[in-house]
């Protein structure tokens, strides 16, 4: 069966590269961080890194390597089972605690990533009696999500308040409506109406779930993500995050919000059931990364000024940046191969980006992502405006 597969395989593979939309993954040689070594660069020159989740810098902060090794001194390596048979450990209880604390909800339960938190939300809850309503943008990982619980599924446009109580009205019908959205959409950089959302919700008496990996951790006054930023703490049923991203970056997320939600999640959500949870190290680490958040705000501050002294730089040098409040800043070049040729310029002169296209954003709508982050100093930010500016003026773009 396999000549056969093979040959279909190769042929896709093949358009795939000629659409100039093969990914090809670089290597790091070092810590993730502000400035990183990468495989292929000549004289393996350090680069500025402009494209990891390392919001508050802390993915290789001492501290939080610390923690990690201290967590597994303490509690070991590995558990060698899922929890319900032998694999809960104190420290993860008192992450799940202090996750709750965090966010200001009922209860919390991790999972081995966000991915399979949000694997595992749908399918326990809802079937074909239901609703899910989600934006057009949201995750692919709330898409799988959905797909694997029987409800109706509808879509509105993103961040559509309009189209939202449109497709509420038809929805009408149904046992229970979920609203799902993302906190910050991770392509464009923008937040979620979440009080727009939670308003609908209780007037067509709606359940409201949030994604908020993109924002847990530096978003809103004390990093406490969209619902605080938006002034909605308390009113959105279920909060799903990841551990992967700002608050230390290894992996990891979870699933947090209503006691009585969280309890039955417990009981019958499958990649919570079926597959081990993180590992102590990175427990400990989390817990680590939410202490050093409630006792200090100045990294989430720092990101955000870092993001706004960025933006200005950009928008001075003649670029089309999407606007928005957080530390995605996306460069529109529209054309796929443009993106990808921009990314390989400004690696050339020592600024590492990524340029997304087709797939994971809209055909005709590629861009390079930038990502601020805290550990950012002001000196490395001027040296990547300016690479961009150069590599644009070499493109004729600016
Ligand atoms: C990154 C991300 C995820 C996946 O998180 P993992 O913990 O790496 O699985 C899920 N949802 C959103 C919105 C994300 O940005």
């Amino acid at each position: 069966m396999f000549g056969k597969m093979k040959n279909d395989i190769k042929e896709k593979l093949k358009e795939v590269r000629e659409q100039g939309l093969y990914k090809d993954e670089r290597v790091l040689l070092t810590a993730q961080g502000a400035e990183i070594t990468v495989a292929g660069v000549a004289g393996r020159k350090k680069v500025l890194n402009f494209c990891s989740n390392n919001y508050l810098g802390l993915s290789g902060h001492p501290e939080i390597v610390k923690a990690a090794k201290d967590a597994m001194d303490r509690w070991g390596y590995g558990l060698s089972s899922v929890r319900f048979i032998c694999g809960t450990q104190d420290i993860h209880k008192e992450l799940e605690a202090e996750v709750s604390g965090f966010l200001g909800t009922e209860d919390t339960l991790l999972y081995a990533a966000c991915f399979d938190a949000n694997g595992g939300l749908f399918e326990p809850f809802l079937d074909e009696h239901d609703a899910v309503i989600s934006d057009e943008l949201n995750h692919a990982s709330i898409i799988d999500g959905v797909r694997l619980c029987r409800a109706s599924r509808y879509r509105y446009k993103h961040s559509n308040i309009k189209n939202l109580e449109d497709v509420l009205r038809e929805a009408s019908k149904a046992r229970y409506r979920l609203i799902c959205t993302d906190g910050v959409f991770s392509m464009d950089g923008d937040i979620a109406d979440l009080k727009g959302i939670c308003d609908l919700a209780d007037k067509y008496d709606a359940l409201v779930m949030v994604d908020d990996s993109h924002a847990t951790g530096y978003i809103g006054k004390t990093g406490r993500g969209t619902p605080e930023y938006c002034g909605v703490q308390g009113r959105v049923d279920l909060i799903t995050t990841t551990f992967g991203k700002a608050l230390g970056g290894a992996s990891g997320g979870c699933t947090s919000g209503r006691r009585e939600l969280i309890e039955y999640l417990r009981q019958r959500s499958r990649p919570y059931l079926f597959s081990n949870t993180l590992p102590p190290g990175v427990a400990g680490a989390t817990l680590k990364a939410l202490k050093m958040i409630e006792e200090s705000s100045e990294p989430g501050k720092k990101v955000s000024e870092n993001a706004d002294y960025f933006k200005e730089k950009m928008k001075v040098s003649g670029f089309d940046i999407v606007p928005g409040n957080t530390a995605i800043v996306p460069i529109m070049l529209y054309k796929e191969q443009l993106a990808l040729t921009m990314a390989e310029k400004l690696l050339d002169k020592g600024v590492y980006v990524t340029g997304f296209a087709y797939p994971v954003v809209p055909k005709g709508r590629a861009r390079i992502r930038v990502q601020l982050s805290a550990a950012h100093t002001k000196e490395q930010i001027d040296r990547a405006a300016d690479a961009f500016k150069k590599a644009g003026k070499e493109l004729g773009i600016v």
